[in-house]
């Protein structure tokens, strides 16, 4: 059991073992767990510092600070910059994020053997079986009565009144306690996210985690991938130390995120030319609702209520989301004494969301100081869906009893009434004056059949390669309309075993 937390300037440190694992996101975490499962040496090498719960930040503040990935400046390069969320931490993006956990809808398997030649079977069948096995060990449940909060409770009042279907939604939490925090990682320890369960499963399992290790590059000898190297950084002086390299008998597992897998394969050598191209993503923005009685958004679960009941029309996902009052007082507009007076309505804002299924597609390549340049733009189609999104989350606010609304939206007045829904409804399309943000993110190596348009086949192997597998978010090939994790959990599992398959029978 090693933990290897970085090292200063010094000789390289040099490993090897089976199969090195770049990243300890959801992808990373699980291929690594259901390889070590198996009985294979595994090293993951992470970006970012290992934090465990009672080490996380007390703020919004600290949590970018510490746990996100360039402190989220990463952004969309596009019609409008859009920040795109994402962390570096061990246990990548499940520190940070709400826990929602969805299984993948069979539209999804459809969509993927019409378009990328993916059989429906034995793909479904695999997910759900991983998805069962998921839920159980990450103790999928609703947030218990105590730790609702009126901010989750709210929207399923005004979607009730409304008649569509809304639900408290399943999380990857045990008990709960609705302190409001999941974007800053969870002190109380409820949320599963992977450095709670499978990293450490890792490490009871002789694997070894190398951590504040931001891998340069892939190595590579002729067409096969034999390791990886790069320098070791520290998380808070961002100082360079000593340089590593991890040697891998078997293959190299590259689950950096939608965004730094492309990069890291690009800067390494590997051509393609699907790397990069079909990057996708469910932008999405909040709308505040303004009540007479006290809400406290602060507290509840996170994002504890959402409805499917617009996915495929307008093609959006509605989930409330209780976030901190420093990051309500950074999305109030104005200033001075007018903007202290907006904040004094903090305690009676509610806060919903969605997630756009958006069809757009944008790129990611490797840029300055090995950081992912993402060029992306809501097309007007997707501009509409986002905005009708936003109608549908203003509707369920007045249903639920809400005064007022804030749109958000430039050019449109700072409260809106009932009676003044239209101007939301008609408000330009011009991404530009909306406050979008992307979190759930997709593509860049794509799997597929067909390696004129994909990177990686339906096994995560990237073509004309051997030893070379891509296990994370960017592998999807299109929009999923529900949160990602479950889905990429599901198929990172079934990647290990086919490794381990591939082992026993003396295939690399
Ligand atoms: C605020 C927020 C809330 C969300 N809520 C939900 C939710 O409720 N439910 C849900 O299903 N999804 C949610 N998501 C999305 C979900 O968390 C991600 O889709 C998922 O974590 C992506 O998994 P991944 O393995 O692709 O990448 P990540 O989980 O991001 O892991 C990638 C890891 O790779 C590391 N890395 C990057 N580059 C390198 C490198 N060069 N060398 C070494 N390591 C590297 C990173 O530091 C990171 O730890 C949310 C996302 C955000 C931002
Ligand atoms: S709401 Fe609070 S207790 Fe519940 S999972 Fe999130 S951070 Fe943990």
């Amino acid at each position: 059991m090693t933990h290897l937390a970085g090292q200063p300037r010094g000789p390289e440190v040099v490993l090897d073992a089976d199969y090195v694992v770049v990243g300890s996101g959801a992808g990373g975490a699980n291929i690594a767990v259901t390889l070590a499962r198996g009985g294979a040496s595994v090293v993951i090498v992470e970006a970012g510092p290992w934090r465990d719960p009672h080490d996380y930040p007390s703020s919004a503040y600290g949590g970018m600070r510490d746990l996100f990935d360039e402190w989220g400046s990463t952004f969309t390069r596009g019609r409008a910059i859009w920040p795109i969320v994402q962390a570096r931490v061990v246990g990548g993006t499940t520190v940070i994020n709400s826990a929602i956990c969805v299984r993948t809808p069979g539209d999804v398997f459809a969509r993927w053997e019409r378009e990328r030649g993916i059989p429906i079977q034995p793909m479904a069948d695999a997910v759900a079986r991983h998805q069962d096995a998921l839920e159980a060990e990450l103790c999928v449940e609703v947030a218990p009565p105590g730790a609702v909060g009126r901010n989750n409770a709210l929207p399923l009042q005004g979607a009730s009144i409304l008649g569509y279907e809304s639900a408290l939604c399943r999380r990857y939490v045990k008990a709960c306690v609705g302190s409001g925090q999941c974007l800053s990682g969870c002190v109380a320890a409820r949320k599963q996210s992977m450095n709670v369960n499978f990293v450490p499963e890792v490490l009871r399992r002789g694997g070894t985690v190398v951590s504040n290790a931001p891998v340069k590059r892939v190595l590579t000898e002729g067409t096969r991938a034999t390791g990886v190297t790069g320098w070791f950084k520290h998380p808070e002086s961002r100082k360079w130390g000593a340089k590593f390299t991890v040697r891998a008998r078997r293959a190299v597992v590259v689950a950096a995120s939608a965004t730094h897998s492309p990069a890291l394969l690009q800067r390494s050598g590997i051509r393609s030319p699907a790397l990069g191209a079909d990057f996708r993503a469910h932008p999405g923005t909040a709308v505040f609702g303004c009540y007479d009685d006290v809400v406290d958004l602060n507290t509840g679960a996170t994002q504890g209520w959402a409805s499917m009941a617009f996915r495929d029309d307008p093609g959006v996902k509605l989930e409330s989301l209780a976030i901190p009052a420093e990051l309500v007082a950074g999305r109030l507009s104005g200033g001075g004494a007018q903007w202290m007076e907006r904040l004094r309505d903090y305690r009676h804002l509610a806060l919903w969301v969605h997630a756009t299924r958006a069809e757009s597609t944008g790129t990611v390549t490797n840029g300055w100081g090995d950081r992912p340049v993402v060029r992306y733009t809501l097309d007007t189609a997707d501009m509409a869906r986002f905005r009708a999104g936003m109608v549908l989350i203003a509707r369920t606010h007045f249903a639920a009893g809400a005064k007022a609304v804030l749109p958000g939206i430039h050019g449109l007045p700072y409260r809106l009434g009932p009676d003044e829904l239209c101007r939301m409804e008609n408000a330009p399309l011009d991404p530009r004056l909306y406050v979008g943000i992307l979190s759930h993110l997709f593509g860049g190596c794509t799997m597929g059949t067909n390696p004129a348009n994909s990177v990686c086949d339906p096994w995560g192997r990237v073509h004309g390669w051997s030893g070379l597998v891509v296990a994370d978010a960017s592998t999807i090939p299109s929009n999923l309309g529900v949160n990602p994790q479950h889905t990429i959990m599901a198929l990172a599992r079934i990647w290990g075993e086919r490794l381990l398959d591939a082992r026993s029978s003396g295939i690399a």
